[in-house]
């Protein structure tokens, strides 16, 4: 048996009986959480010294386009409606072989791992069947935990993206959970979803179906950019088609501009919101959805979304993601006479959307999200006696606000270090590298859209 005693470490487990805990430790046997408490007995165990830092679950990225990482800084600059849908969906993703799937995946994987985020919802287009084996190779070959949103193909915009007549390919699917997902502990399926605003009512329809008879997540962009919006567009129709569909098993990514009415409902039916707050407010989906949701009664989690822009790093969303929200709340008070003098959503609060939250979302609440004994070993370690960090007078805000990932120095999936003293284990980072260079310049030179 495979033993792991992480000690002497300040556990924030986000366990609601457990809480936080000074100078305590953290058993790991098979993968698997087996204690937290101080003065655990190591006998036997491998001994990881956590004296001097944070030891806490890894982070829960809901939405990202992994296959996107080797076009990073391309769309810093970008809007949605322009240049995304014009120069990505449009053409780049046209592009992509199964091996530029398999690269950009590898390497966005091993990004969130390096920076803490242990298991991450991959929303990917994939041209084939085999472009969807080698995106699900990468997340495999990094030692990502992940759930591989099976989206539609990034081949020809005009015939997925605009009043789409055509479903998902459900035989591919069902060949890729059968042949590669379902026996891999690791992964789990999802459907990348058009829904109502790019397809047809009877499509949204037959893909939610199609999820719920494969037992995945479905995952769908909604509700963001003006001709959504039930205050600009007339024809504002919230989720539409789908709306007696909602359930915990479905994701709402973005949700800017619907109704306070049309999110309590979705609350209600059990629904989980991705925000992707720092693209949100440059692409111009509109206000993140935060504030709705927990009006609502529930809980947003955060995604990246598009690492064509920006970093993977979760703690930018844990900030954008919270600091929007109290600005906005904050606005509110003031344009009512009244001075600020108590912020709205906590440091606590942004840290469970980063991680418990966004679990739940992918259904996999069971497993990871909190360090909880019976949970899976998902759990990073951040370093708070370096002199940027330190004093860590409160460790949860000491890992929202106070460290960046070269303070995350271990990182471990399942029982297993992808990240030991600061550095990946995994000798793909090196291996691959210049096959992930060259692919991103290749697909650039290929989409020629001048850059
Ligand atoms: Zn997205």
């Amino acid at each position: 048996m495979a033993r792991t005693i992480i000690q002497n470490g300040t556990v924030v487990t986000l366990d609601p009986d457990i809480g936080d805990l000074d100078d305590a430790d953290v058993l790991v046997e098979d993968g698997e959480i087996v204690d937290v408490g101080r003065g655990l007995s190591a006998n036997g165990a491998e001994v990881v010294d956590a004296s001097g830092h944070i030891v806490l679950p890894g982070f829960v990225d809901s939405h990202i386009h992994m296959a996107q990482t080797q076009v990073r800084g391309i769309a810093g600059d970008w809007s949605l409606m322009g240049e995304y849908f014009e120069h990505m969906l449009g053409n780049i993703t046209g592009l992509y072989q199964p091996e530029d799937m398999y690269l950009g995946g590898l390497f966005g994987s091993l990004e969130k791992l390096h920076t803490g985020t242990t298991t991450a919802l991959d929303w990917s287009y994939p041209n084939s069947l085999e472009h969807g084996e080698r995106a699900v190779d990468a997340l495999r070959d990094a030692g990502l935990r992940a759930v591989y949103a099976w989206g539609p193909p990034g081949d020809d915009a005009a015939k997925w993206w605009y009043e789409s007549e055509v479903g998902l390919p459900e035989e591919q699917i069902r060949e890729l959970l059968d042949e590669e997902i379902r026996d891999d502990d690791l992964l789990s399926l999802a459907l990348g979803l058009r829904g109502p605003d790019f397809c047809t009512d009877e499509i949204a329809r037959s893909d939610m179906d199609l999820a719920r008879d494969l037992d995945a997540v479905a995952t769908i962009h909604m509700g963001a950019a003006l001709w959504t919006s039930s205050l600009y567009n007339e024809d504002y129709q919230g989720f539409g088609s789908i709306s007696d569909m909602l359930g915990p098993d479905v994701n709402i990514a973005h949700a800017n501009n619907f109704t306070q009415e049309d999110i309590q409902h979705a609350v209600d039916a059990g629904a989980s919101f991705s925000a992707t707050p720092e693209v949100e407010m440059q692409m111009g989906h509109g206000v993140p959805c935060t504030g709705k949701v927990l009006e609502a009664g529930g809980n947003v989690t955060w995604g990246v979304d598009v690492c064509s822009n920006i970093s993977g790093d979760m703690g930018h969303q844990m900030r954008f993601g919270m600091q929007t929200q109290r600005m906005l709340d904050n606005e509110e008070t003031m344009e009512g006479g009244e001075e600020v003098t108590e912020v709205t959503i906590s440091c606590r609060d942004t840290l469970k959307s980063a991680t418990i939250e966004g679990a739940k979302a992918l259904n996999l609440e069971d497993e990871i999200g909190t360090l909880t004994p019976g949970k899976r070993a998902d759990i990073i370690m951040i370093e708070a006696d370096d002199f940027l960090t330190a004093p860590s007078h409160n460790p949860v805000e000491t890992v929202v606000f106070q460290s960046d990932p070269s303070h995350i120095t271990d990182v471990m999936v399942d029982g297993e270090f992808r990240k030991r003293d600061g550095s990946l284990v995994n000798p793909l980072v090196d291996e691959e590298f210049d096959r992930f260079v060259e692919s991103g310049e290749r697909l650039l030179d290929e989409a020629d859209i001048g850059l």
